[in-house]
């Protein structure tokens, strides 16, 4: 038996526990009984449906604390942050779409006369796989299964290979509901366990993680001509105006870039602001970041815990020592945390950069802020869009029509002016280039898990 061991990434990769990899048997055994059970989940109806997922809401609920302690110890998230971001949002969305489902799946009359009544019905799609990455665990949970459940789809989920014991308790509390056998259906392992449920007998895709990953996914589901939901990665450009309040933006600049330890998908990765306050803002902010406290995730007071994995800080690595070969300054950090065994890297700002570097023309997943100067508009713009993604954006000035002209010029699916948070369970999310498409949340992301029946008839 293959196993997939879990390593703790704040205490020297020491291994947490571990998991068997799921055969192919056993890959196409649980989309069998995803099959078997769709026709009935859907039969139920959708009221019956938000019943049994509440069941499920308070199950997980009751163990929040156990499942919070795993994410934590399996990515490294800090656990006031986990506990706010992941297991608050995760439960938050998940109320949400019980809250909101039945009215947004109500069928649609487009056309009624005396005589004919036309009307749209929206359908489960079928079986859905879903393939999720770790750097929100109980979240990417959340947000991909609990819409598909409640519009009627069935699921095959397999977590991150890096947080698979908070994708078996989650699965263990779920087989302790009344939620029907073969509704929610869970593999482990990695990349090839993947790729192989993506080849099984499913009807939708929905995948999240890098943009390499995501064309894979992509090519296989167009072989089998399924659709597919990709929310791939990102590097969100924030363009500062002159005219800002530097005490106010800097903080939440901070927040935006340096959660989770900068590993968002559509966190601010690029800073680029006006020539005339550049300096002033490159201090405040590594102002703030040199007061935060650097070490165990697992303490409330830890503000930067561990990278995910050893991999995330070899790579983070490489594209800061590309950056500094190639000219950048290391306004603060640069560097692993000498005196701490595990995947540590120093909250880092970089000026002097350029777009050739990695640090500006990849995405970078973890506490690495690069920052550049601009003196007109079009060039804040052309270098803001001088990339392959297009995640999220952001814009900071207090002069609101000119935000918003920058807002329209921006080539990304979602853009925050002036700190407003866009990531709220109505707000579709999701990006445009290579960050993927279709959406997800809201009622856009709900349609988009249903397949239209248009019904005309007379009266
Ligand atoms: P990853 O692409 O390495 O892995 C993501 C998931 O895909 C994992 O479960 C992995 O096992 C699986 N996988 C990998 N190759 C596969 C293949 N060929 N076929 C099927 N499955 C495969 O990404 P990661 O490092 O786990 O996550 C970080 C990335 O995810 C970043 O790029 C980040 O921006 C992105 N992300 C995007 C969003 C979004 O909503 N747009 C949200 C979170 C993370």
């Amino acid at each position: 038996m293959l196993t997939l061991t879990s390593y703790d990434p704040a205490k020297n990769f020491l291994p947490i526990g571990d998991v068997a990899v799921s055969t192919d048997e056993e890959i196409i055994e649980k989309v069998v009984l995803a099959r078997n059970a769709q026709k009935e989940w859907r039969n139920i109806g959708i009221e019956r449906r938000i019943e049994l997922l509440r069941e499920v809401y308070n199950a997980l609920f009751e163990r929040k604390e156990e499942i919070g302690t795993i994410a934590t110890r399996e990515m490294g998230f800090p656990k006031k942050q986990q506990s706010d971001f992941d297991l608050g949002d995760g439960f938050n969305y998940f109320n949400w779409y019980l809250d909101n489902a039945k009215k947004i799946l109500t069928p649609e009359v487009t056309f009624e006369s005396e005589v004919e009544l036309h009307t749209v019905f929206y359908e489960p799609i079928g079986v859905a796989a879903i393939i999720q990455p770790w750097n929100f665990p109980f979240c990417q949970w959340s947000w991909s299964v609990v819409p598909n459940l409640v519009v009627g789809n069935t699921v095959v989920f397999k977590h991150s290979e890096e947080c698979p014991l908070t994708g078996k308790l989650i699965e263990e509390i779920i087989q302790s509901t009344n939620l029907p056998k073969g509704v929610f259906n869970e593999v482990y392992g990695g990349a090839e366990v993947g790729q192989s449920l993506v080849e099984q007998d499913i009807n939708l895709v929905c995948f999240t993680g890098s943009v390499k990953s995501g064309q894979k996914v992509y090519e296989a589901a167009s072989r089998k001509f399924v659709k597919a939901i990709l929310e791939l990665g990102g590097s969100a450009p924030c363009i500062v105006c002159e005219d800002v309040d530097m005490d106010e933006i800097a903080p939440i600049i901070y927040v935006q870039r340096f959660t989770n330890n900068g590993q968002i998908c559509d966190g601010l990765k690029r800073l680029i602001v006006h020539e005339s306050r550049f300096d002033e803002l490159v201090r405040a902010i590594k102002d703030i970041i040199e007061e935060k406290k650097v070490g165990d995730p697992l303490l409330e007071e830890t503000e930067f815990g561990p990278l995910s994995a050893k991999r995330q800080l070899d790579l983070l690595n490489e594209q800061v020592e590309d950056a500094v070969m190639k000219g950048a300054t290391v306004i603060t950090g640069g560097k692993r945390v000498e005196n701490l065994d595990g995947a540590y890297y120093y909250p880092t700002l970089l000026t002097n950069v350029t777009p050739n570097m990695r640090v500006w023309n990849e995405e970078v997943f973890g506490p690495v802020l690069p920052v550049m100067s601009y003196k007109t508009e079009e060039e804040a713009l052309s270098n803001a869009n001088d990339t392959s993604f297009g995640l999220g954006g952001y814009i900071y000035s207090r002069d609101i029509e000119r935000a918003e002209r920058i807002a329209s010029k921006l080539e990304t699916g979602m853009v925050s002016i002036n700190g407003i948070n866009y990531v709220c369970p109505f707000n579709p999310f999701g990006g445009v280039k290579s960050s993927g498409f279709g959406r997800e949340h809201g009622k856009f992301g709900l349609h988009d898990l249903t397949q239209l029946k248009l019904v005309v008839r007379n009266k």
